[in-house]
């Protein structure tokens, strides 16, 4: 496995010589009483007190290795380095058959914090570039082991995204000296077209020019760059999880299975580009959750040529979210 440069989108591609088998296994390997299946746990909760509800331990077949340097190295004009990174899994809760948003708004706090501690910890590590937290929710987004869980990756390089978004944002403060992404929530909040939800600290909306139908972006309304700074506190993550819970609950009622990935500011002890490139960061940078669900029958939805063409307005989908009742159970 290595990772391959893209000369032309500049975007970093994980090679694999061959797909390796689906993990399939006769008893699960993330639940209570198989813990001797896995590596060794990185971090649990409660700690020093069994049962656990919630721990990380490197990924079972991970994508990235944390050992040596990236030997970054060209082969004419192609880049290409070591898969160096960390590949962890968050095991969200121990009962296998409760979706997070199933679980309770503290269990659901718990896993929040987990994805800021890891994240924190990771990025002490200044090999590393950017930390991503993603989870796939359902076979069709791609969930490969069937018990509840999240992914954690630190990769030597921004993700492409969030490497066009860091630019726009910080373009966008320069001309104005402001955040974009608090301008788009004030408009949304003026408008109410695409809100889906909304309180004093968070709100969730259907992105103007969204990719697939029902993409929701749940953020902080106050201003913040960094997640793992921002939820530091239990009533932040506390308040948080029951937001996000509810959103989740929505979205699931219309499509069961998505992709929800963490997009916030990258690793700053990591500094290999001019000084004061990052300088506006923490201002002109808005950390946030997307969640892009994945319908396989009512949808058109596909991305050629990286032109999306989606067949629901996101002003429709979020009127739709929003009559949907958070407390109901998705149909099953
Ligand atoms: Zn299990
Ligand atoms: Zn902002
Ligand atoms: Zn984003």
């Amino acid at each position: 496995m290595e990772l391959r440069k893209d000369p032309i989108t500049q975007s970093w591609v994980i090679q694999v010589e061959s797909e390796s088998p689906r993990l399939e296994a006769e008893v699960c390997p993330l639940c209570p009483g198989q813990e001797a299946l896995c590596p060794k746990t990185i971090y649990v909760r409660p700690l020093d007190q069994a049962p656990w509800q919630v721990r990380v331990i490197p990924h079972l077949r991970p994508l990235y290795r944390i050992e040596g340097d990236a030997q970054r190295r060209a082969e004419g004009i192609y880049d290409q380095m070591h898969n160096l990174g960390a590949h962890e899994i968050v095991v969200e809760h121990p009962d296998h058959r409760l979706p997070l948003s199933q679980q309770g708004d503290d269990h659901v706090a718990l896993v929040l914090q987990a994805y800021a501690a890891r994240s924190a910890d990771l990025k002490k590590d200044r090999r590393f570039r950017y930390v991503t937290i993603f989870r796939n929710q359902g076979p069709l987004a791609g969930q490969d082991l069937s018990h509840p869980h999240s992914q954690i990756t630190a990769t030597p390089f921004i993700p492409r995204r969030v490497g066009y978004e860091l630019r726009s944002c910080k373009r966008y403060f320069e001309l104005k000296e402001r955040c974009l992404l608090c301008d788009i929530v004030k408009q949304e909040l003026t408008q109410q077209v695409r809100i889906v939800d909304s309180n004093d600290l968070f709100v969730a909306f259907c992105p103007f020019a969204s990719r697939v139908p029902y993409e929701t972006w749940v953020l902080p309304v106050n201003h913040h760059a960094s997640f793992e700074e921002n939820l530091i506190f239990d009533d932040q993550q506390f308040h948080f999880a029951r937001f996000l819970k509810r959103v989740l609950r929505r979205l699931e009622q219309v499509a069961p299975a998505y992709h929800l990935v963490v997009h916030t500011s990258p690793n700053v002890a990591f500094r290999p580009e001019p000084p004061g490139n990052w300088q506006s960061l923490a201002e002109d940078y808005h950390w946030h959750f997307e969640i892009l669900p994945i319908l396989p029958t009512k949808s058109k939805s596909y991305s050629l040529k990286e032109v999306y063409y989606n067949s629901l307005l996101p002003e429709a989908a979020a009127r739709e979210l929003r009559k949907l009742d958070p407390a109901t159970d998705r149909k099953r």
